[in-house]
């Protein structure tokens, strides 16, 4: 069942919050051994899903939330050692907004280490498996997240978004995704990886329930500072119909596929024609130049980012050489993973060295924003593929390059702090496949639009629970 309809059977007392989390918490208890998208449950849910008021508009609805969204009092790892043990005094907005319309936190999904992935192979705890087929990888970092919403483990979930960790995920496993507007959701409370690029963003099996989450998270924050006062209305905005639509297919995403992404993208172009949308091919020429700018701005920010982490693991603080000895072993227990990027990240900041990667890097940035606003003055809409093949074995990409490649699509928008959204769009043989829309700055409500009608129009028909469904 969808979280709206969990939601509208809670409302009308047909099922009560308790029962709905005691159904969801057994076939946790039952699954999650085999898929490993959960690092930790809420043990309070039920005596929670007790206190419950069933008129409170989220009443009854379970969030999955990413391990890097900080949860009071429940433990948040951000998949990492360093904080294994780090019981957080306070409470992500994200959450608290949630937790307010009567949403409870099922648990805490697993994670690539600070968000720094695209397999959730980089957690220091174990990987997390693709519910389509445990030999894959679900994607990442959101992978917990992504797995645990495809096999119905929760109806919804959080993730977070610095380059495609929301996208990529929900692309692998089948289901929707959002990449808010940069600002659009507050990030007070988010372990912070690449600050001028991360978004919390939510996870679901329908774009409406999407609208759910994000009408009650979304919205100034005054304590996120680059929080935007754009109030929210994506439920509205889903009753309302569709104007015809300026499509434009991005020319860059189109070769160099998989078979079955070339085949959903011309399925969802024809779904797209039919329901009025005027397509054409555009061109987003710096498109390819995003991965390395990327690859280069992340790591500058994850370097400045995680020069916090100094004397965590001891929790004293010493002289002289007590405080270097701290700092090393504190440093030694971040992976291999973080460690590269912190190297790189220092490397491209580092004097003589700065002009010609970061600053390089930065007016790249520039480029590709202002090629994505003459683009919108063209079309509506862009569409292109999540990801340029369903989801590779565990093991599959041993070089970081070969992993960082999987990223080719989904860190554009970002880089341009605009809004994109993954939605299940095909199969390859048992795999599921995911297309991108993206809109312009702010207009995240016409992206859940656009992405309601293709659901609609093909009666939901790419959204598939591989292990059946809990409710
Ligand atoms: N895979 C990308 C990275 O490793 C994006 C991660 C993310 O969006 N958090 O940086």
């Amino acid at each position: 069942m969808l979280a709206h309809e969990i939601r509208a059977r809670v409302a009308r007392g047909e099922v009560s919050p308790l029962e709905v989390a005691q159904t969801y918490l057994k076939r946790v208890w039952e699954l999650d051994h085999g898929l490993g998208a959960f690092l930790t449950l809420n043990e309070n849910l039920l005596e929670e899903a007790r206190g419950v008021d069933p008129g409170l508009p989220l009443a009854g609805l379970l969030v999955a939330v990413k391990d890097n969204i900080v949860t009071k009092g429940l433990r948040t790892t951000a998949g990492s050692r360093l904080l294994e043990n780090f019981l957080p005094p306070y409470e992500a907005t994200a959450v608290a907004r949630l937790k307010a319309q009567g949403a409870l936190v099922l648990g805490k999904t697993n994670l690539d280490e600070f968000g720094m992935g695209s397999s959730t192979e980089h957690s220091a705890f174990f990987p997390t498996k693709n519910p389509f087929d445990p030999s894959r990888v679900p994607g990442g970092s959101s992978g917990g997240s992504a797995a645990a919403v495809a096999a119905d483990l929760a109806p919804l979930a959080l993730g977070s978004d610095t380059g495609g960790s929301v996208r990529q995920p929900a692309g692998f496993c089948g289901i929707y995704g959002l990449k808010p507007t940069y600002g659009r959701v507050s990030r007070f409370g988010l372990i912070a990886y690449a600050s001028s690029l991360d978004q919390i963003g939510p996870m679901a099996r329908s774009a409406r329930d999407l609208a759910l989450l994000m009408d009650a998270m979304a919205g100034l924050d005054p304590l996120d500072a680059t929080s935007l006062d754009l109030p929210p209305r994506f439920q509205e905005a889903l009753g309302e119909p569709l104007p015809p639509l300026r499509l434009g297919v991005v020319r860059e995403g189109l070769s160099g596929n998989s078979p079955g992404v070339e085949e959903a993208l011309e399925e969802a172009l024809a779904v797209f024609r039919g329901l009025g949308f005027d397509v054409k091919e555009v061109s987003w020429p710096s498109l390819p130049l995003a991965l390395p700018a990327y690859y280069i701005l992340a790591p500058a920010e994850a370097s400045s980012n995680l020069a916090r982490y100094d004397g965590t693991l001891f929790g004293v603080r010493g002289e002289g050489e007590e405080i270097f000895e701290v700092v090393e072993a504190t440093r030694a227990r971040f992976g291999l993973e973080v460690k590269r990027r912190i190297l790189v990240g220092t490397f491209v900041l580092s004097s003589g060295y700065y002009e010609a990667y970061y600053g390089r890097a930065q007016a790249l940035r520039r480029r590709l924003r202002a090629e994505a606003r003459a683009l919108f003055g063209e079309v509506d809409l862009l569409l292109l593929p999540t990801t340029p093949h369903p989801a590779f074995p565990l093991g599959g990409r041993p070089d970081p390059l070969a992993m960082y490649r999987e990223d080719l699509y989904t860190v554009g928008a970002n880089l341009a702090g605009l809004p994109a959204l993954s939605f299940p769009a095909g199969f390859e043989g048992p795999l599921p496949l995911g297309l991108q829309l993206l809109a312009p700055w702010g207009k995240d409500e016409l992206l859940l639009r656009a992405a309601f009608a293709h659901e609609e129009a093909t009666g939901g028909a790419f959204v598939r629970t591989p292990l059946g469904e809990a409710l």
